[in-house]
């Protein structure tokens, strides 16, 4: 039988690993992000559009709002939805200045009817959301700040359409229909697939395999393997963003003609910020591979396994920050700043009753509390504001919601580490079912220091490593 305990110990120790992998490709992410724009995305809480994959955009990189459906209250009184969109319109302007900022409001649909749970599959309905959002973000910031779309996601396919202001669409799934693609390598021009990588340090981070070489196999490790799908991410950011800035040309020696022909063909009538377009160029070209890479290996699965892939498998509730290296279809997610969070988390819990009916739980309802921090925490009112005193805000609508009946984790991570600290801070509480408590031992103002701190969270990281 397996516990809560068990189910959190595994998920803990599989986010040490990834935070791992994040933590040693630090310097590649620092590179992506320094050619990309700043990125905000406000999307539905279901677990299968989790995450910033097939938009190629590695964890870190891109900041997100989450509710169910993506419905939010739009009054400026919303104070976490506009202050999320202010930080990251902030950090463009200060960080990279003459290119706004990107903000996509998404929807999304499943053409098998496993459409938007909290629009009752009514994509009319879950349009409605995100043109509300796109209108009214449009008419309070400026065109220069902030490059405000819309996007769908069919996640059947998982490819993406991004709706433009004007109405132009551009859709993955047309594209790949049009030009006849059937695999990932499909997307590249021969000319550099079948050639080691021009650039030496990617070549060596991928350790001086051709593309060709890595979007071979049923599961290319292209896709599957975090560092060589990061590096590819950086380098494919880095060849488009400058080619497209160069000489346009080039770029067809990298990308098939007939699908850069079709994309610059739509983006031709849409007014574009002239640093946007190789971004979002590159977006579209990677969702296109990302859609026929996910594609390939949903058709090479059993009834059951596409099953779980399509419709809803999440195991747990996610509530907060943090959450960008789980895998696609893990958790549903539920954010602050929809102005009503213990909605969200009605849906959550109503979404992982449904699932449990068909994937068994020996154990009770799972919830996964996790605050985000960006700095530092010197003294402990550092703590007790950013942390402490926020989870339990947080745990008491949990408790709204699933009242006894709950396994709760409750950590926090840091925002360019995403490695997850338990901690407890009602300690008395049964259904804290995870016992480390990293903060435990120092919290009070007499014996936190941040040297402390860091000394605790090192020392449960290699409590993993011992294992
Ligand atoms: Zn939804």
């Amino acid at each position: 039988m397996k516990t809560a305990f068990d189910f959190f110990n595994n998920y803990l120790s599989q986010n040490i690993i990834d935070s791992d992998i994040l933590e040693r490709m630090h310097d590649v992410i620092a590179e992506f992000s320094a050619r990309a724009p700043k990125m905000i995305v406000m999307k539905c809480i279901d677990g299968r559009v989790h995450g910033s994959a097939q938009k190629g955009y590695p964890p870190t990189s891109v900041v997100y709002g989450r509710t169910d459906g993506n419905k939010v209250s739009l009054e400026k009184s919303n104070f976490w939805y506009w202050n999320r969109i202010d930080r990251v319109v902030k950090d463009a302007y200060f960080n990279t200045p003459l290119t706004p900022a990107i903000f996509i409001a998404y929807m999304h649909h499943s053409k098998m009817g496993l459409g938007c749970a909290s629009h009752n599959s009514n994509a009319e309905e879950a349009l409605k959301s995100i043109e509300q959002q796109m209108k009214e973000v449009r008419a309070t910031f400026t065109e220069s700040e902030l490059f405000v779309l819309g996007g769908d996601t069919e996640t059947d396919a998982m490819t993406d359409t991004l709706i433009f202001m004007d109405g132009t669409r551009i859709d993955s799934a047309e594209i790949i229909e049009y030009c006849n693609l059937k695999n990932p390598i499909d997307v590249f021009h021969q000319a550099f697939t079948g050639k080691k990588i021009d650039d030496i340090a990617t070549c060596r981070n991928i350790g001086h395999k051709t593309p060709k070489e890595l979007l071979s196999g049923e599961n290319p490790i292209f896709f599957s393997n975090l560092d060589i799908c990061l590096n590819m991410q950086n380098y494919l950011m880095h060849t488009i963003t400058t080619c497209v800035r160069k000489d346009r040309s080039e770029l067809y020696r990298f990308i098939r003609p007939d699908i850069l022909d079709l994309i610059f063909d739509k983006l031709a009538s849409v007014s574009i910020s002239e640093n946007l377009l190789g971004p979002l160029v590159y977006q579209i070209v990677w969702n296109i591979a990302f859609s026929l890479n996910h594609q390939k290996l949903i058709s090479n699965m059993s009834e059951a396994e596409k099953i779980a892939q399509l419709d809803h498998a999440e195991e747990l509730a996610c509530y907060g920050d943090g959450f960008e290296t789980l895998p696609r279809n893990k958790a549903v997610l539920v954010k602050t700043g929809r102005g009503n969070d213990v909605e969200a988390l009605q849906v959550s819990k109503n979404v992982l009753q449904k699932n449990r009916a068909r994937y068994h739980q020996d154990h009770k309802l799972l919830v996964h509390i996790n605050i985000e921090v960006n700095g530092q925490m010197t003294r402990w009112d550092d703590f007790n504001n950013s942390v402490g005193s926020r989870i339990l805000t947080m745990q008491r609508n949990v408790e709204n919601v699933f009242g006894e009946d709950v396994a709760i984790l409750t950590s926090y991570s840091y925002r360019s580490q995403k490695r997850f600290y338990p901690l407890k801070i009602s300690r008395s509480d049964s259904r804290l079912v995870y016992p480390v408590d990293v903060v435990g031992p120092i919290n009070s103002r007499t014996k936190f220091s941040n040297l402390a701190l860091n000394a605790e969270e090192a020392l449960y990281r290699m409590g993993f490593f011992k294992k």
